[in-house]
């Protein structure tokens, strides 16, 4: 089984459209969304939930207000200013880190560290195939955690499933999510767009992919609408020896297929199509 995994310096460069494009003309394969902060491949496959399981990840202090006397030891020993008093104590659960600090020196055992519940994580049919993706809470920062239970539920998955390929929707940026999301990849395929933000981006995530050994190809999307920025991403991969798959020029029919809610191939055979299957035909066959 090979896992490709997508990836992006920064949101926005069309990364997910990417995805899910590919998923329309690879056979075989199985998704799985590791944008757990902001995912969005729903948007455009409109999946079809058929399991929904709990994500728990560390602890959070709870104080018993019948057991609290007021006496304000844990609001003084808290660290995080995660404790409030009026006549009993409470815990901010977005201010929380779970040290167990109050916990321990609470005079009345009144506060007890719970299991933190982060998110969720799915599974779901959609028309291009088993989809298992995320969703953390807002204000969690386990992100990193959730990536890897993601990737990890869409092994054992594709293995029920008998998949050859699992296309990995990766997180934007080079952060901890990211990091977690290269374990167990065979190729990383880093997109970027003819901007000086852009190619500083692809070089730090191209540094990551290197480090982590694994071999990463790169795709200039709106090649267009800077060629001499296009020009210098293309000398940067070749001096860096990392191979380019293609470019995609710029075409409103991307955005026109995301406002209908369908792949660039169910849209229409447009420009940014095209490059799109020419550059499928050549990461098959590097895969
Ligand atoms: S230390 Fe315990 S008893 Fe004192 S305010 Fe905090 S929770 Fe209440
Ligand atoms: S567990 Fe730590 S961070 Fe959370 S309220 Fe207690 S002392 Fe503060």
């Amino acid at each position: 089984m090979k896992e490709l995994l997508i990836l992006s310096g920064k949101g926005g460069t069309g990364k997910t459209t990417l995805t899910a494009a590919i998923a329309c003309l690879a056979k075989d394969k199985l998704l799985a969304d590791c944008d757990v902060d902001a995912a969005d491949m729903h948007i455009i496959l409109q999946p079809e939930q058929t399991e929904r399981h709990d994500f728990i990840s560390g602890v959070k202090a709870a104080v018993t207000p019948e057991k609290c006397t007021g006496c304000g030891t844990c609001l003084e020993i808290c660290r995080y200013d995660a404790i409030t008093l009026d006549d009993k104590a409470a815990v901010d659960d977005f201010s929380c880190e779970g040290c167990g600090v109050c916990s321990h020196f609470c005079p009345e055992d009144a506060i007890e560290l719970e299991p933190n519940h982060c998110g969720y994580w799915y599974v779901s049919h959609t028309r291009l195939g088993t989809l298992v993706h995320a969703e953390l809470r807002p204000g969690e920062e386990n992100s990193g955690k959730l990536v890897s239970l993601v990737k990890q539920k869409a092994r054992e998955r594709a293995e029920q499933e008998g998949v050859g390929l699992i296309l990995v929707d990766g997180p934007p940026g080079i952060g901890c999510p990211v990091i977690s999301s290269f374990s167990g990849t065979d190729m990383a395929i880093v997109v970027t767009e003819p901007t000086r933000s852009g190619l500083h981006d692809l070089q730090r995530v191209m540094k990551l992919s290197m480090h982590f050994k694994v071999p990463p190809g790169v795709i200039i999307n709106k090649c267009d609408l800077n060629m001499d920025l296009t020009a210098e991403i293309e000398q940067f991969c070749r001096d860096a020896h990392v191979q380019v798959l293609g470019r995609i020029p710029f075409d409103e029919d991307v955005v026109n297929s995301l406002v209908a809610g369908k792949t660039l191939f169910e849209f229409k055979d447009c420009k940014a199509a095209q490059s799109v299957a020419n550059i499928w035909q050549h990461i098959e066959k590097n895969l």
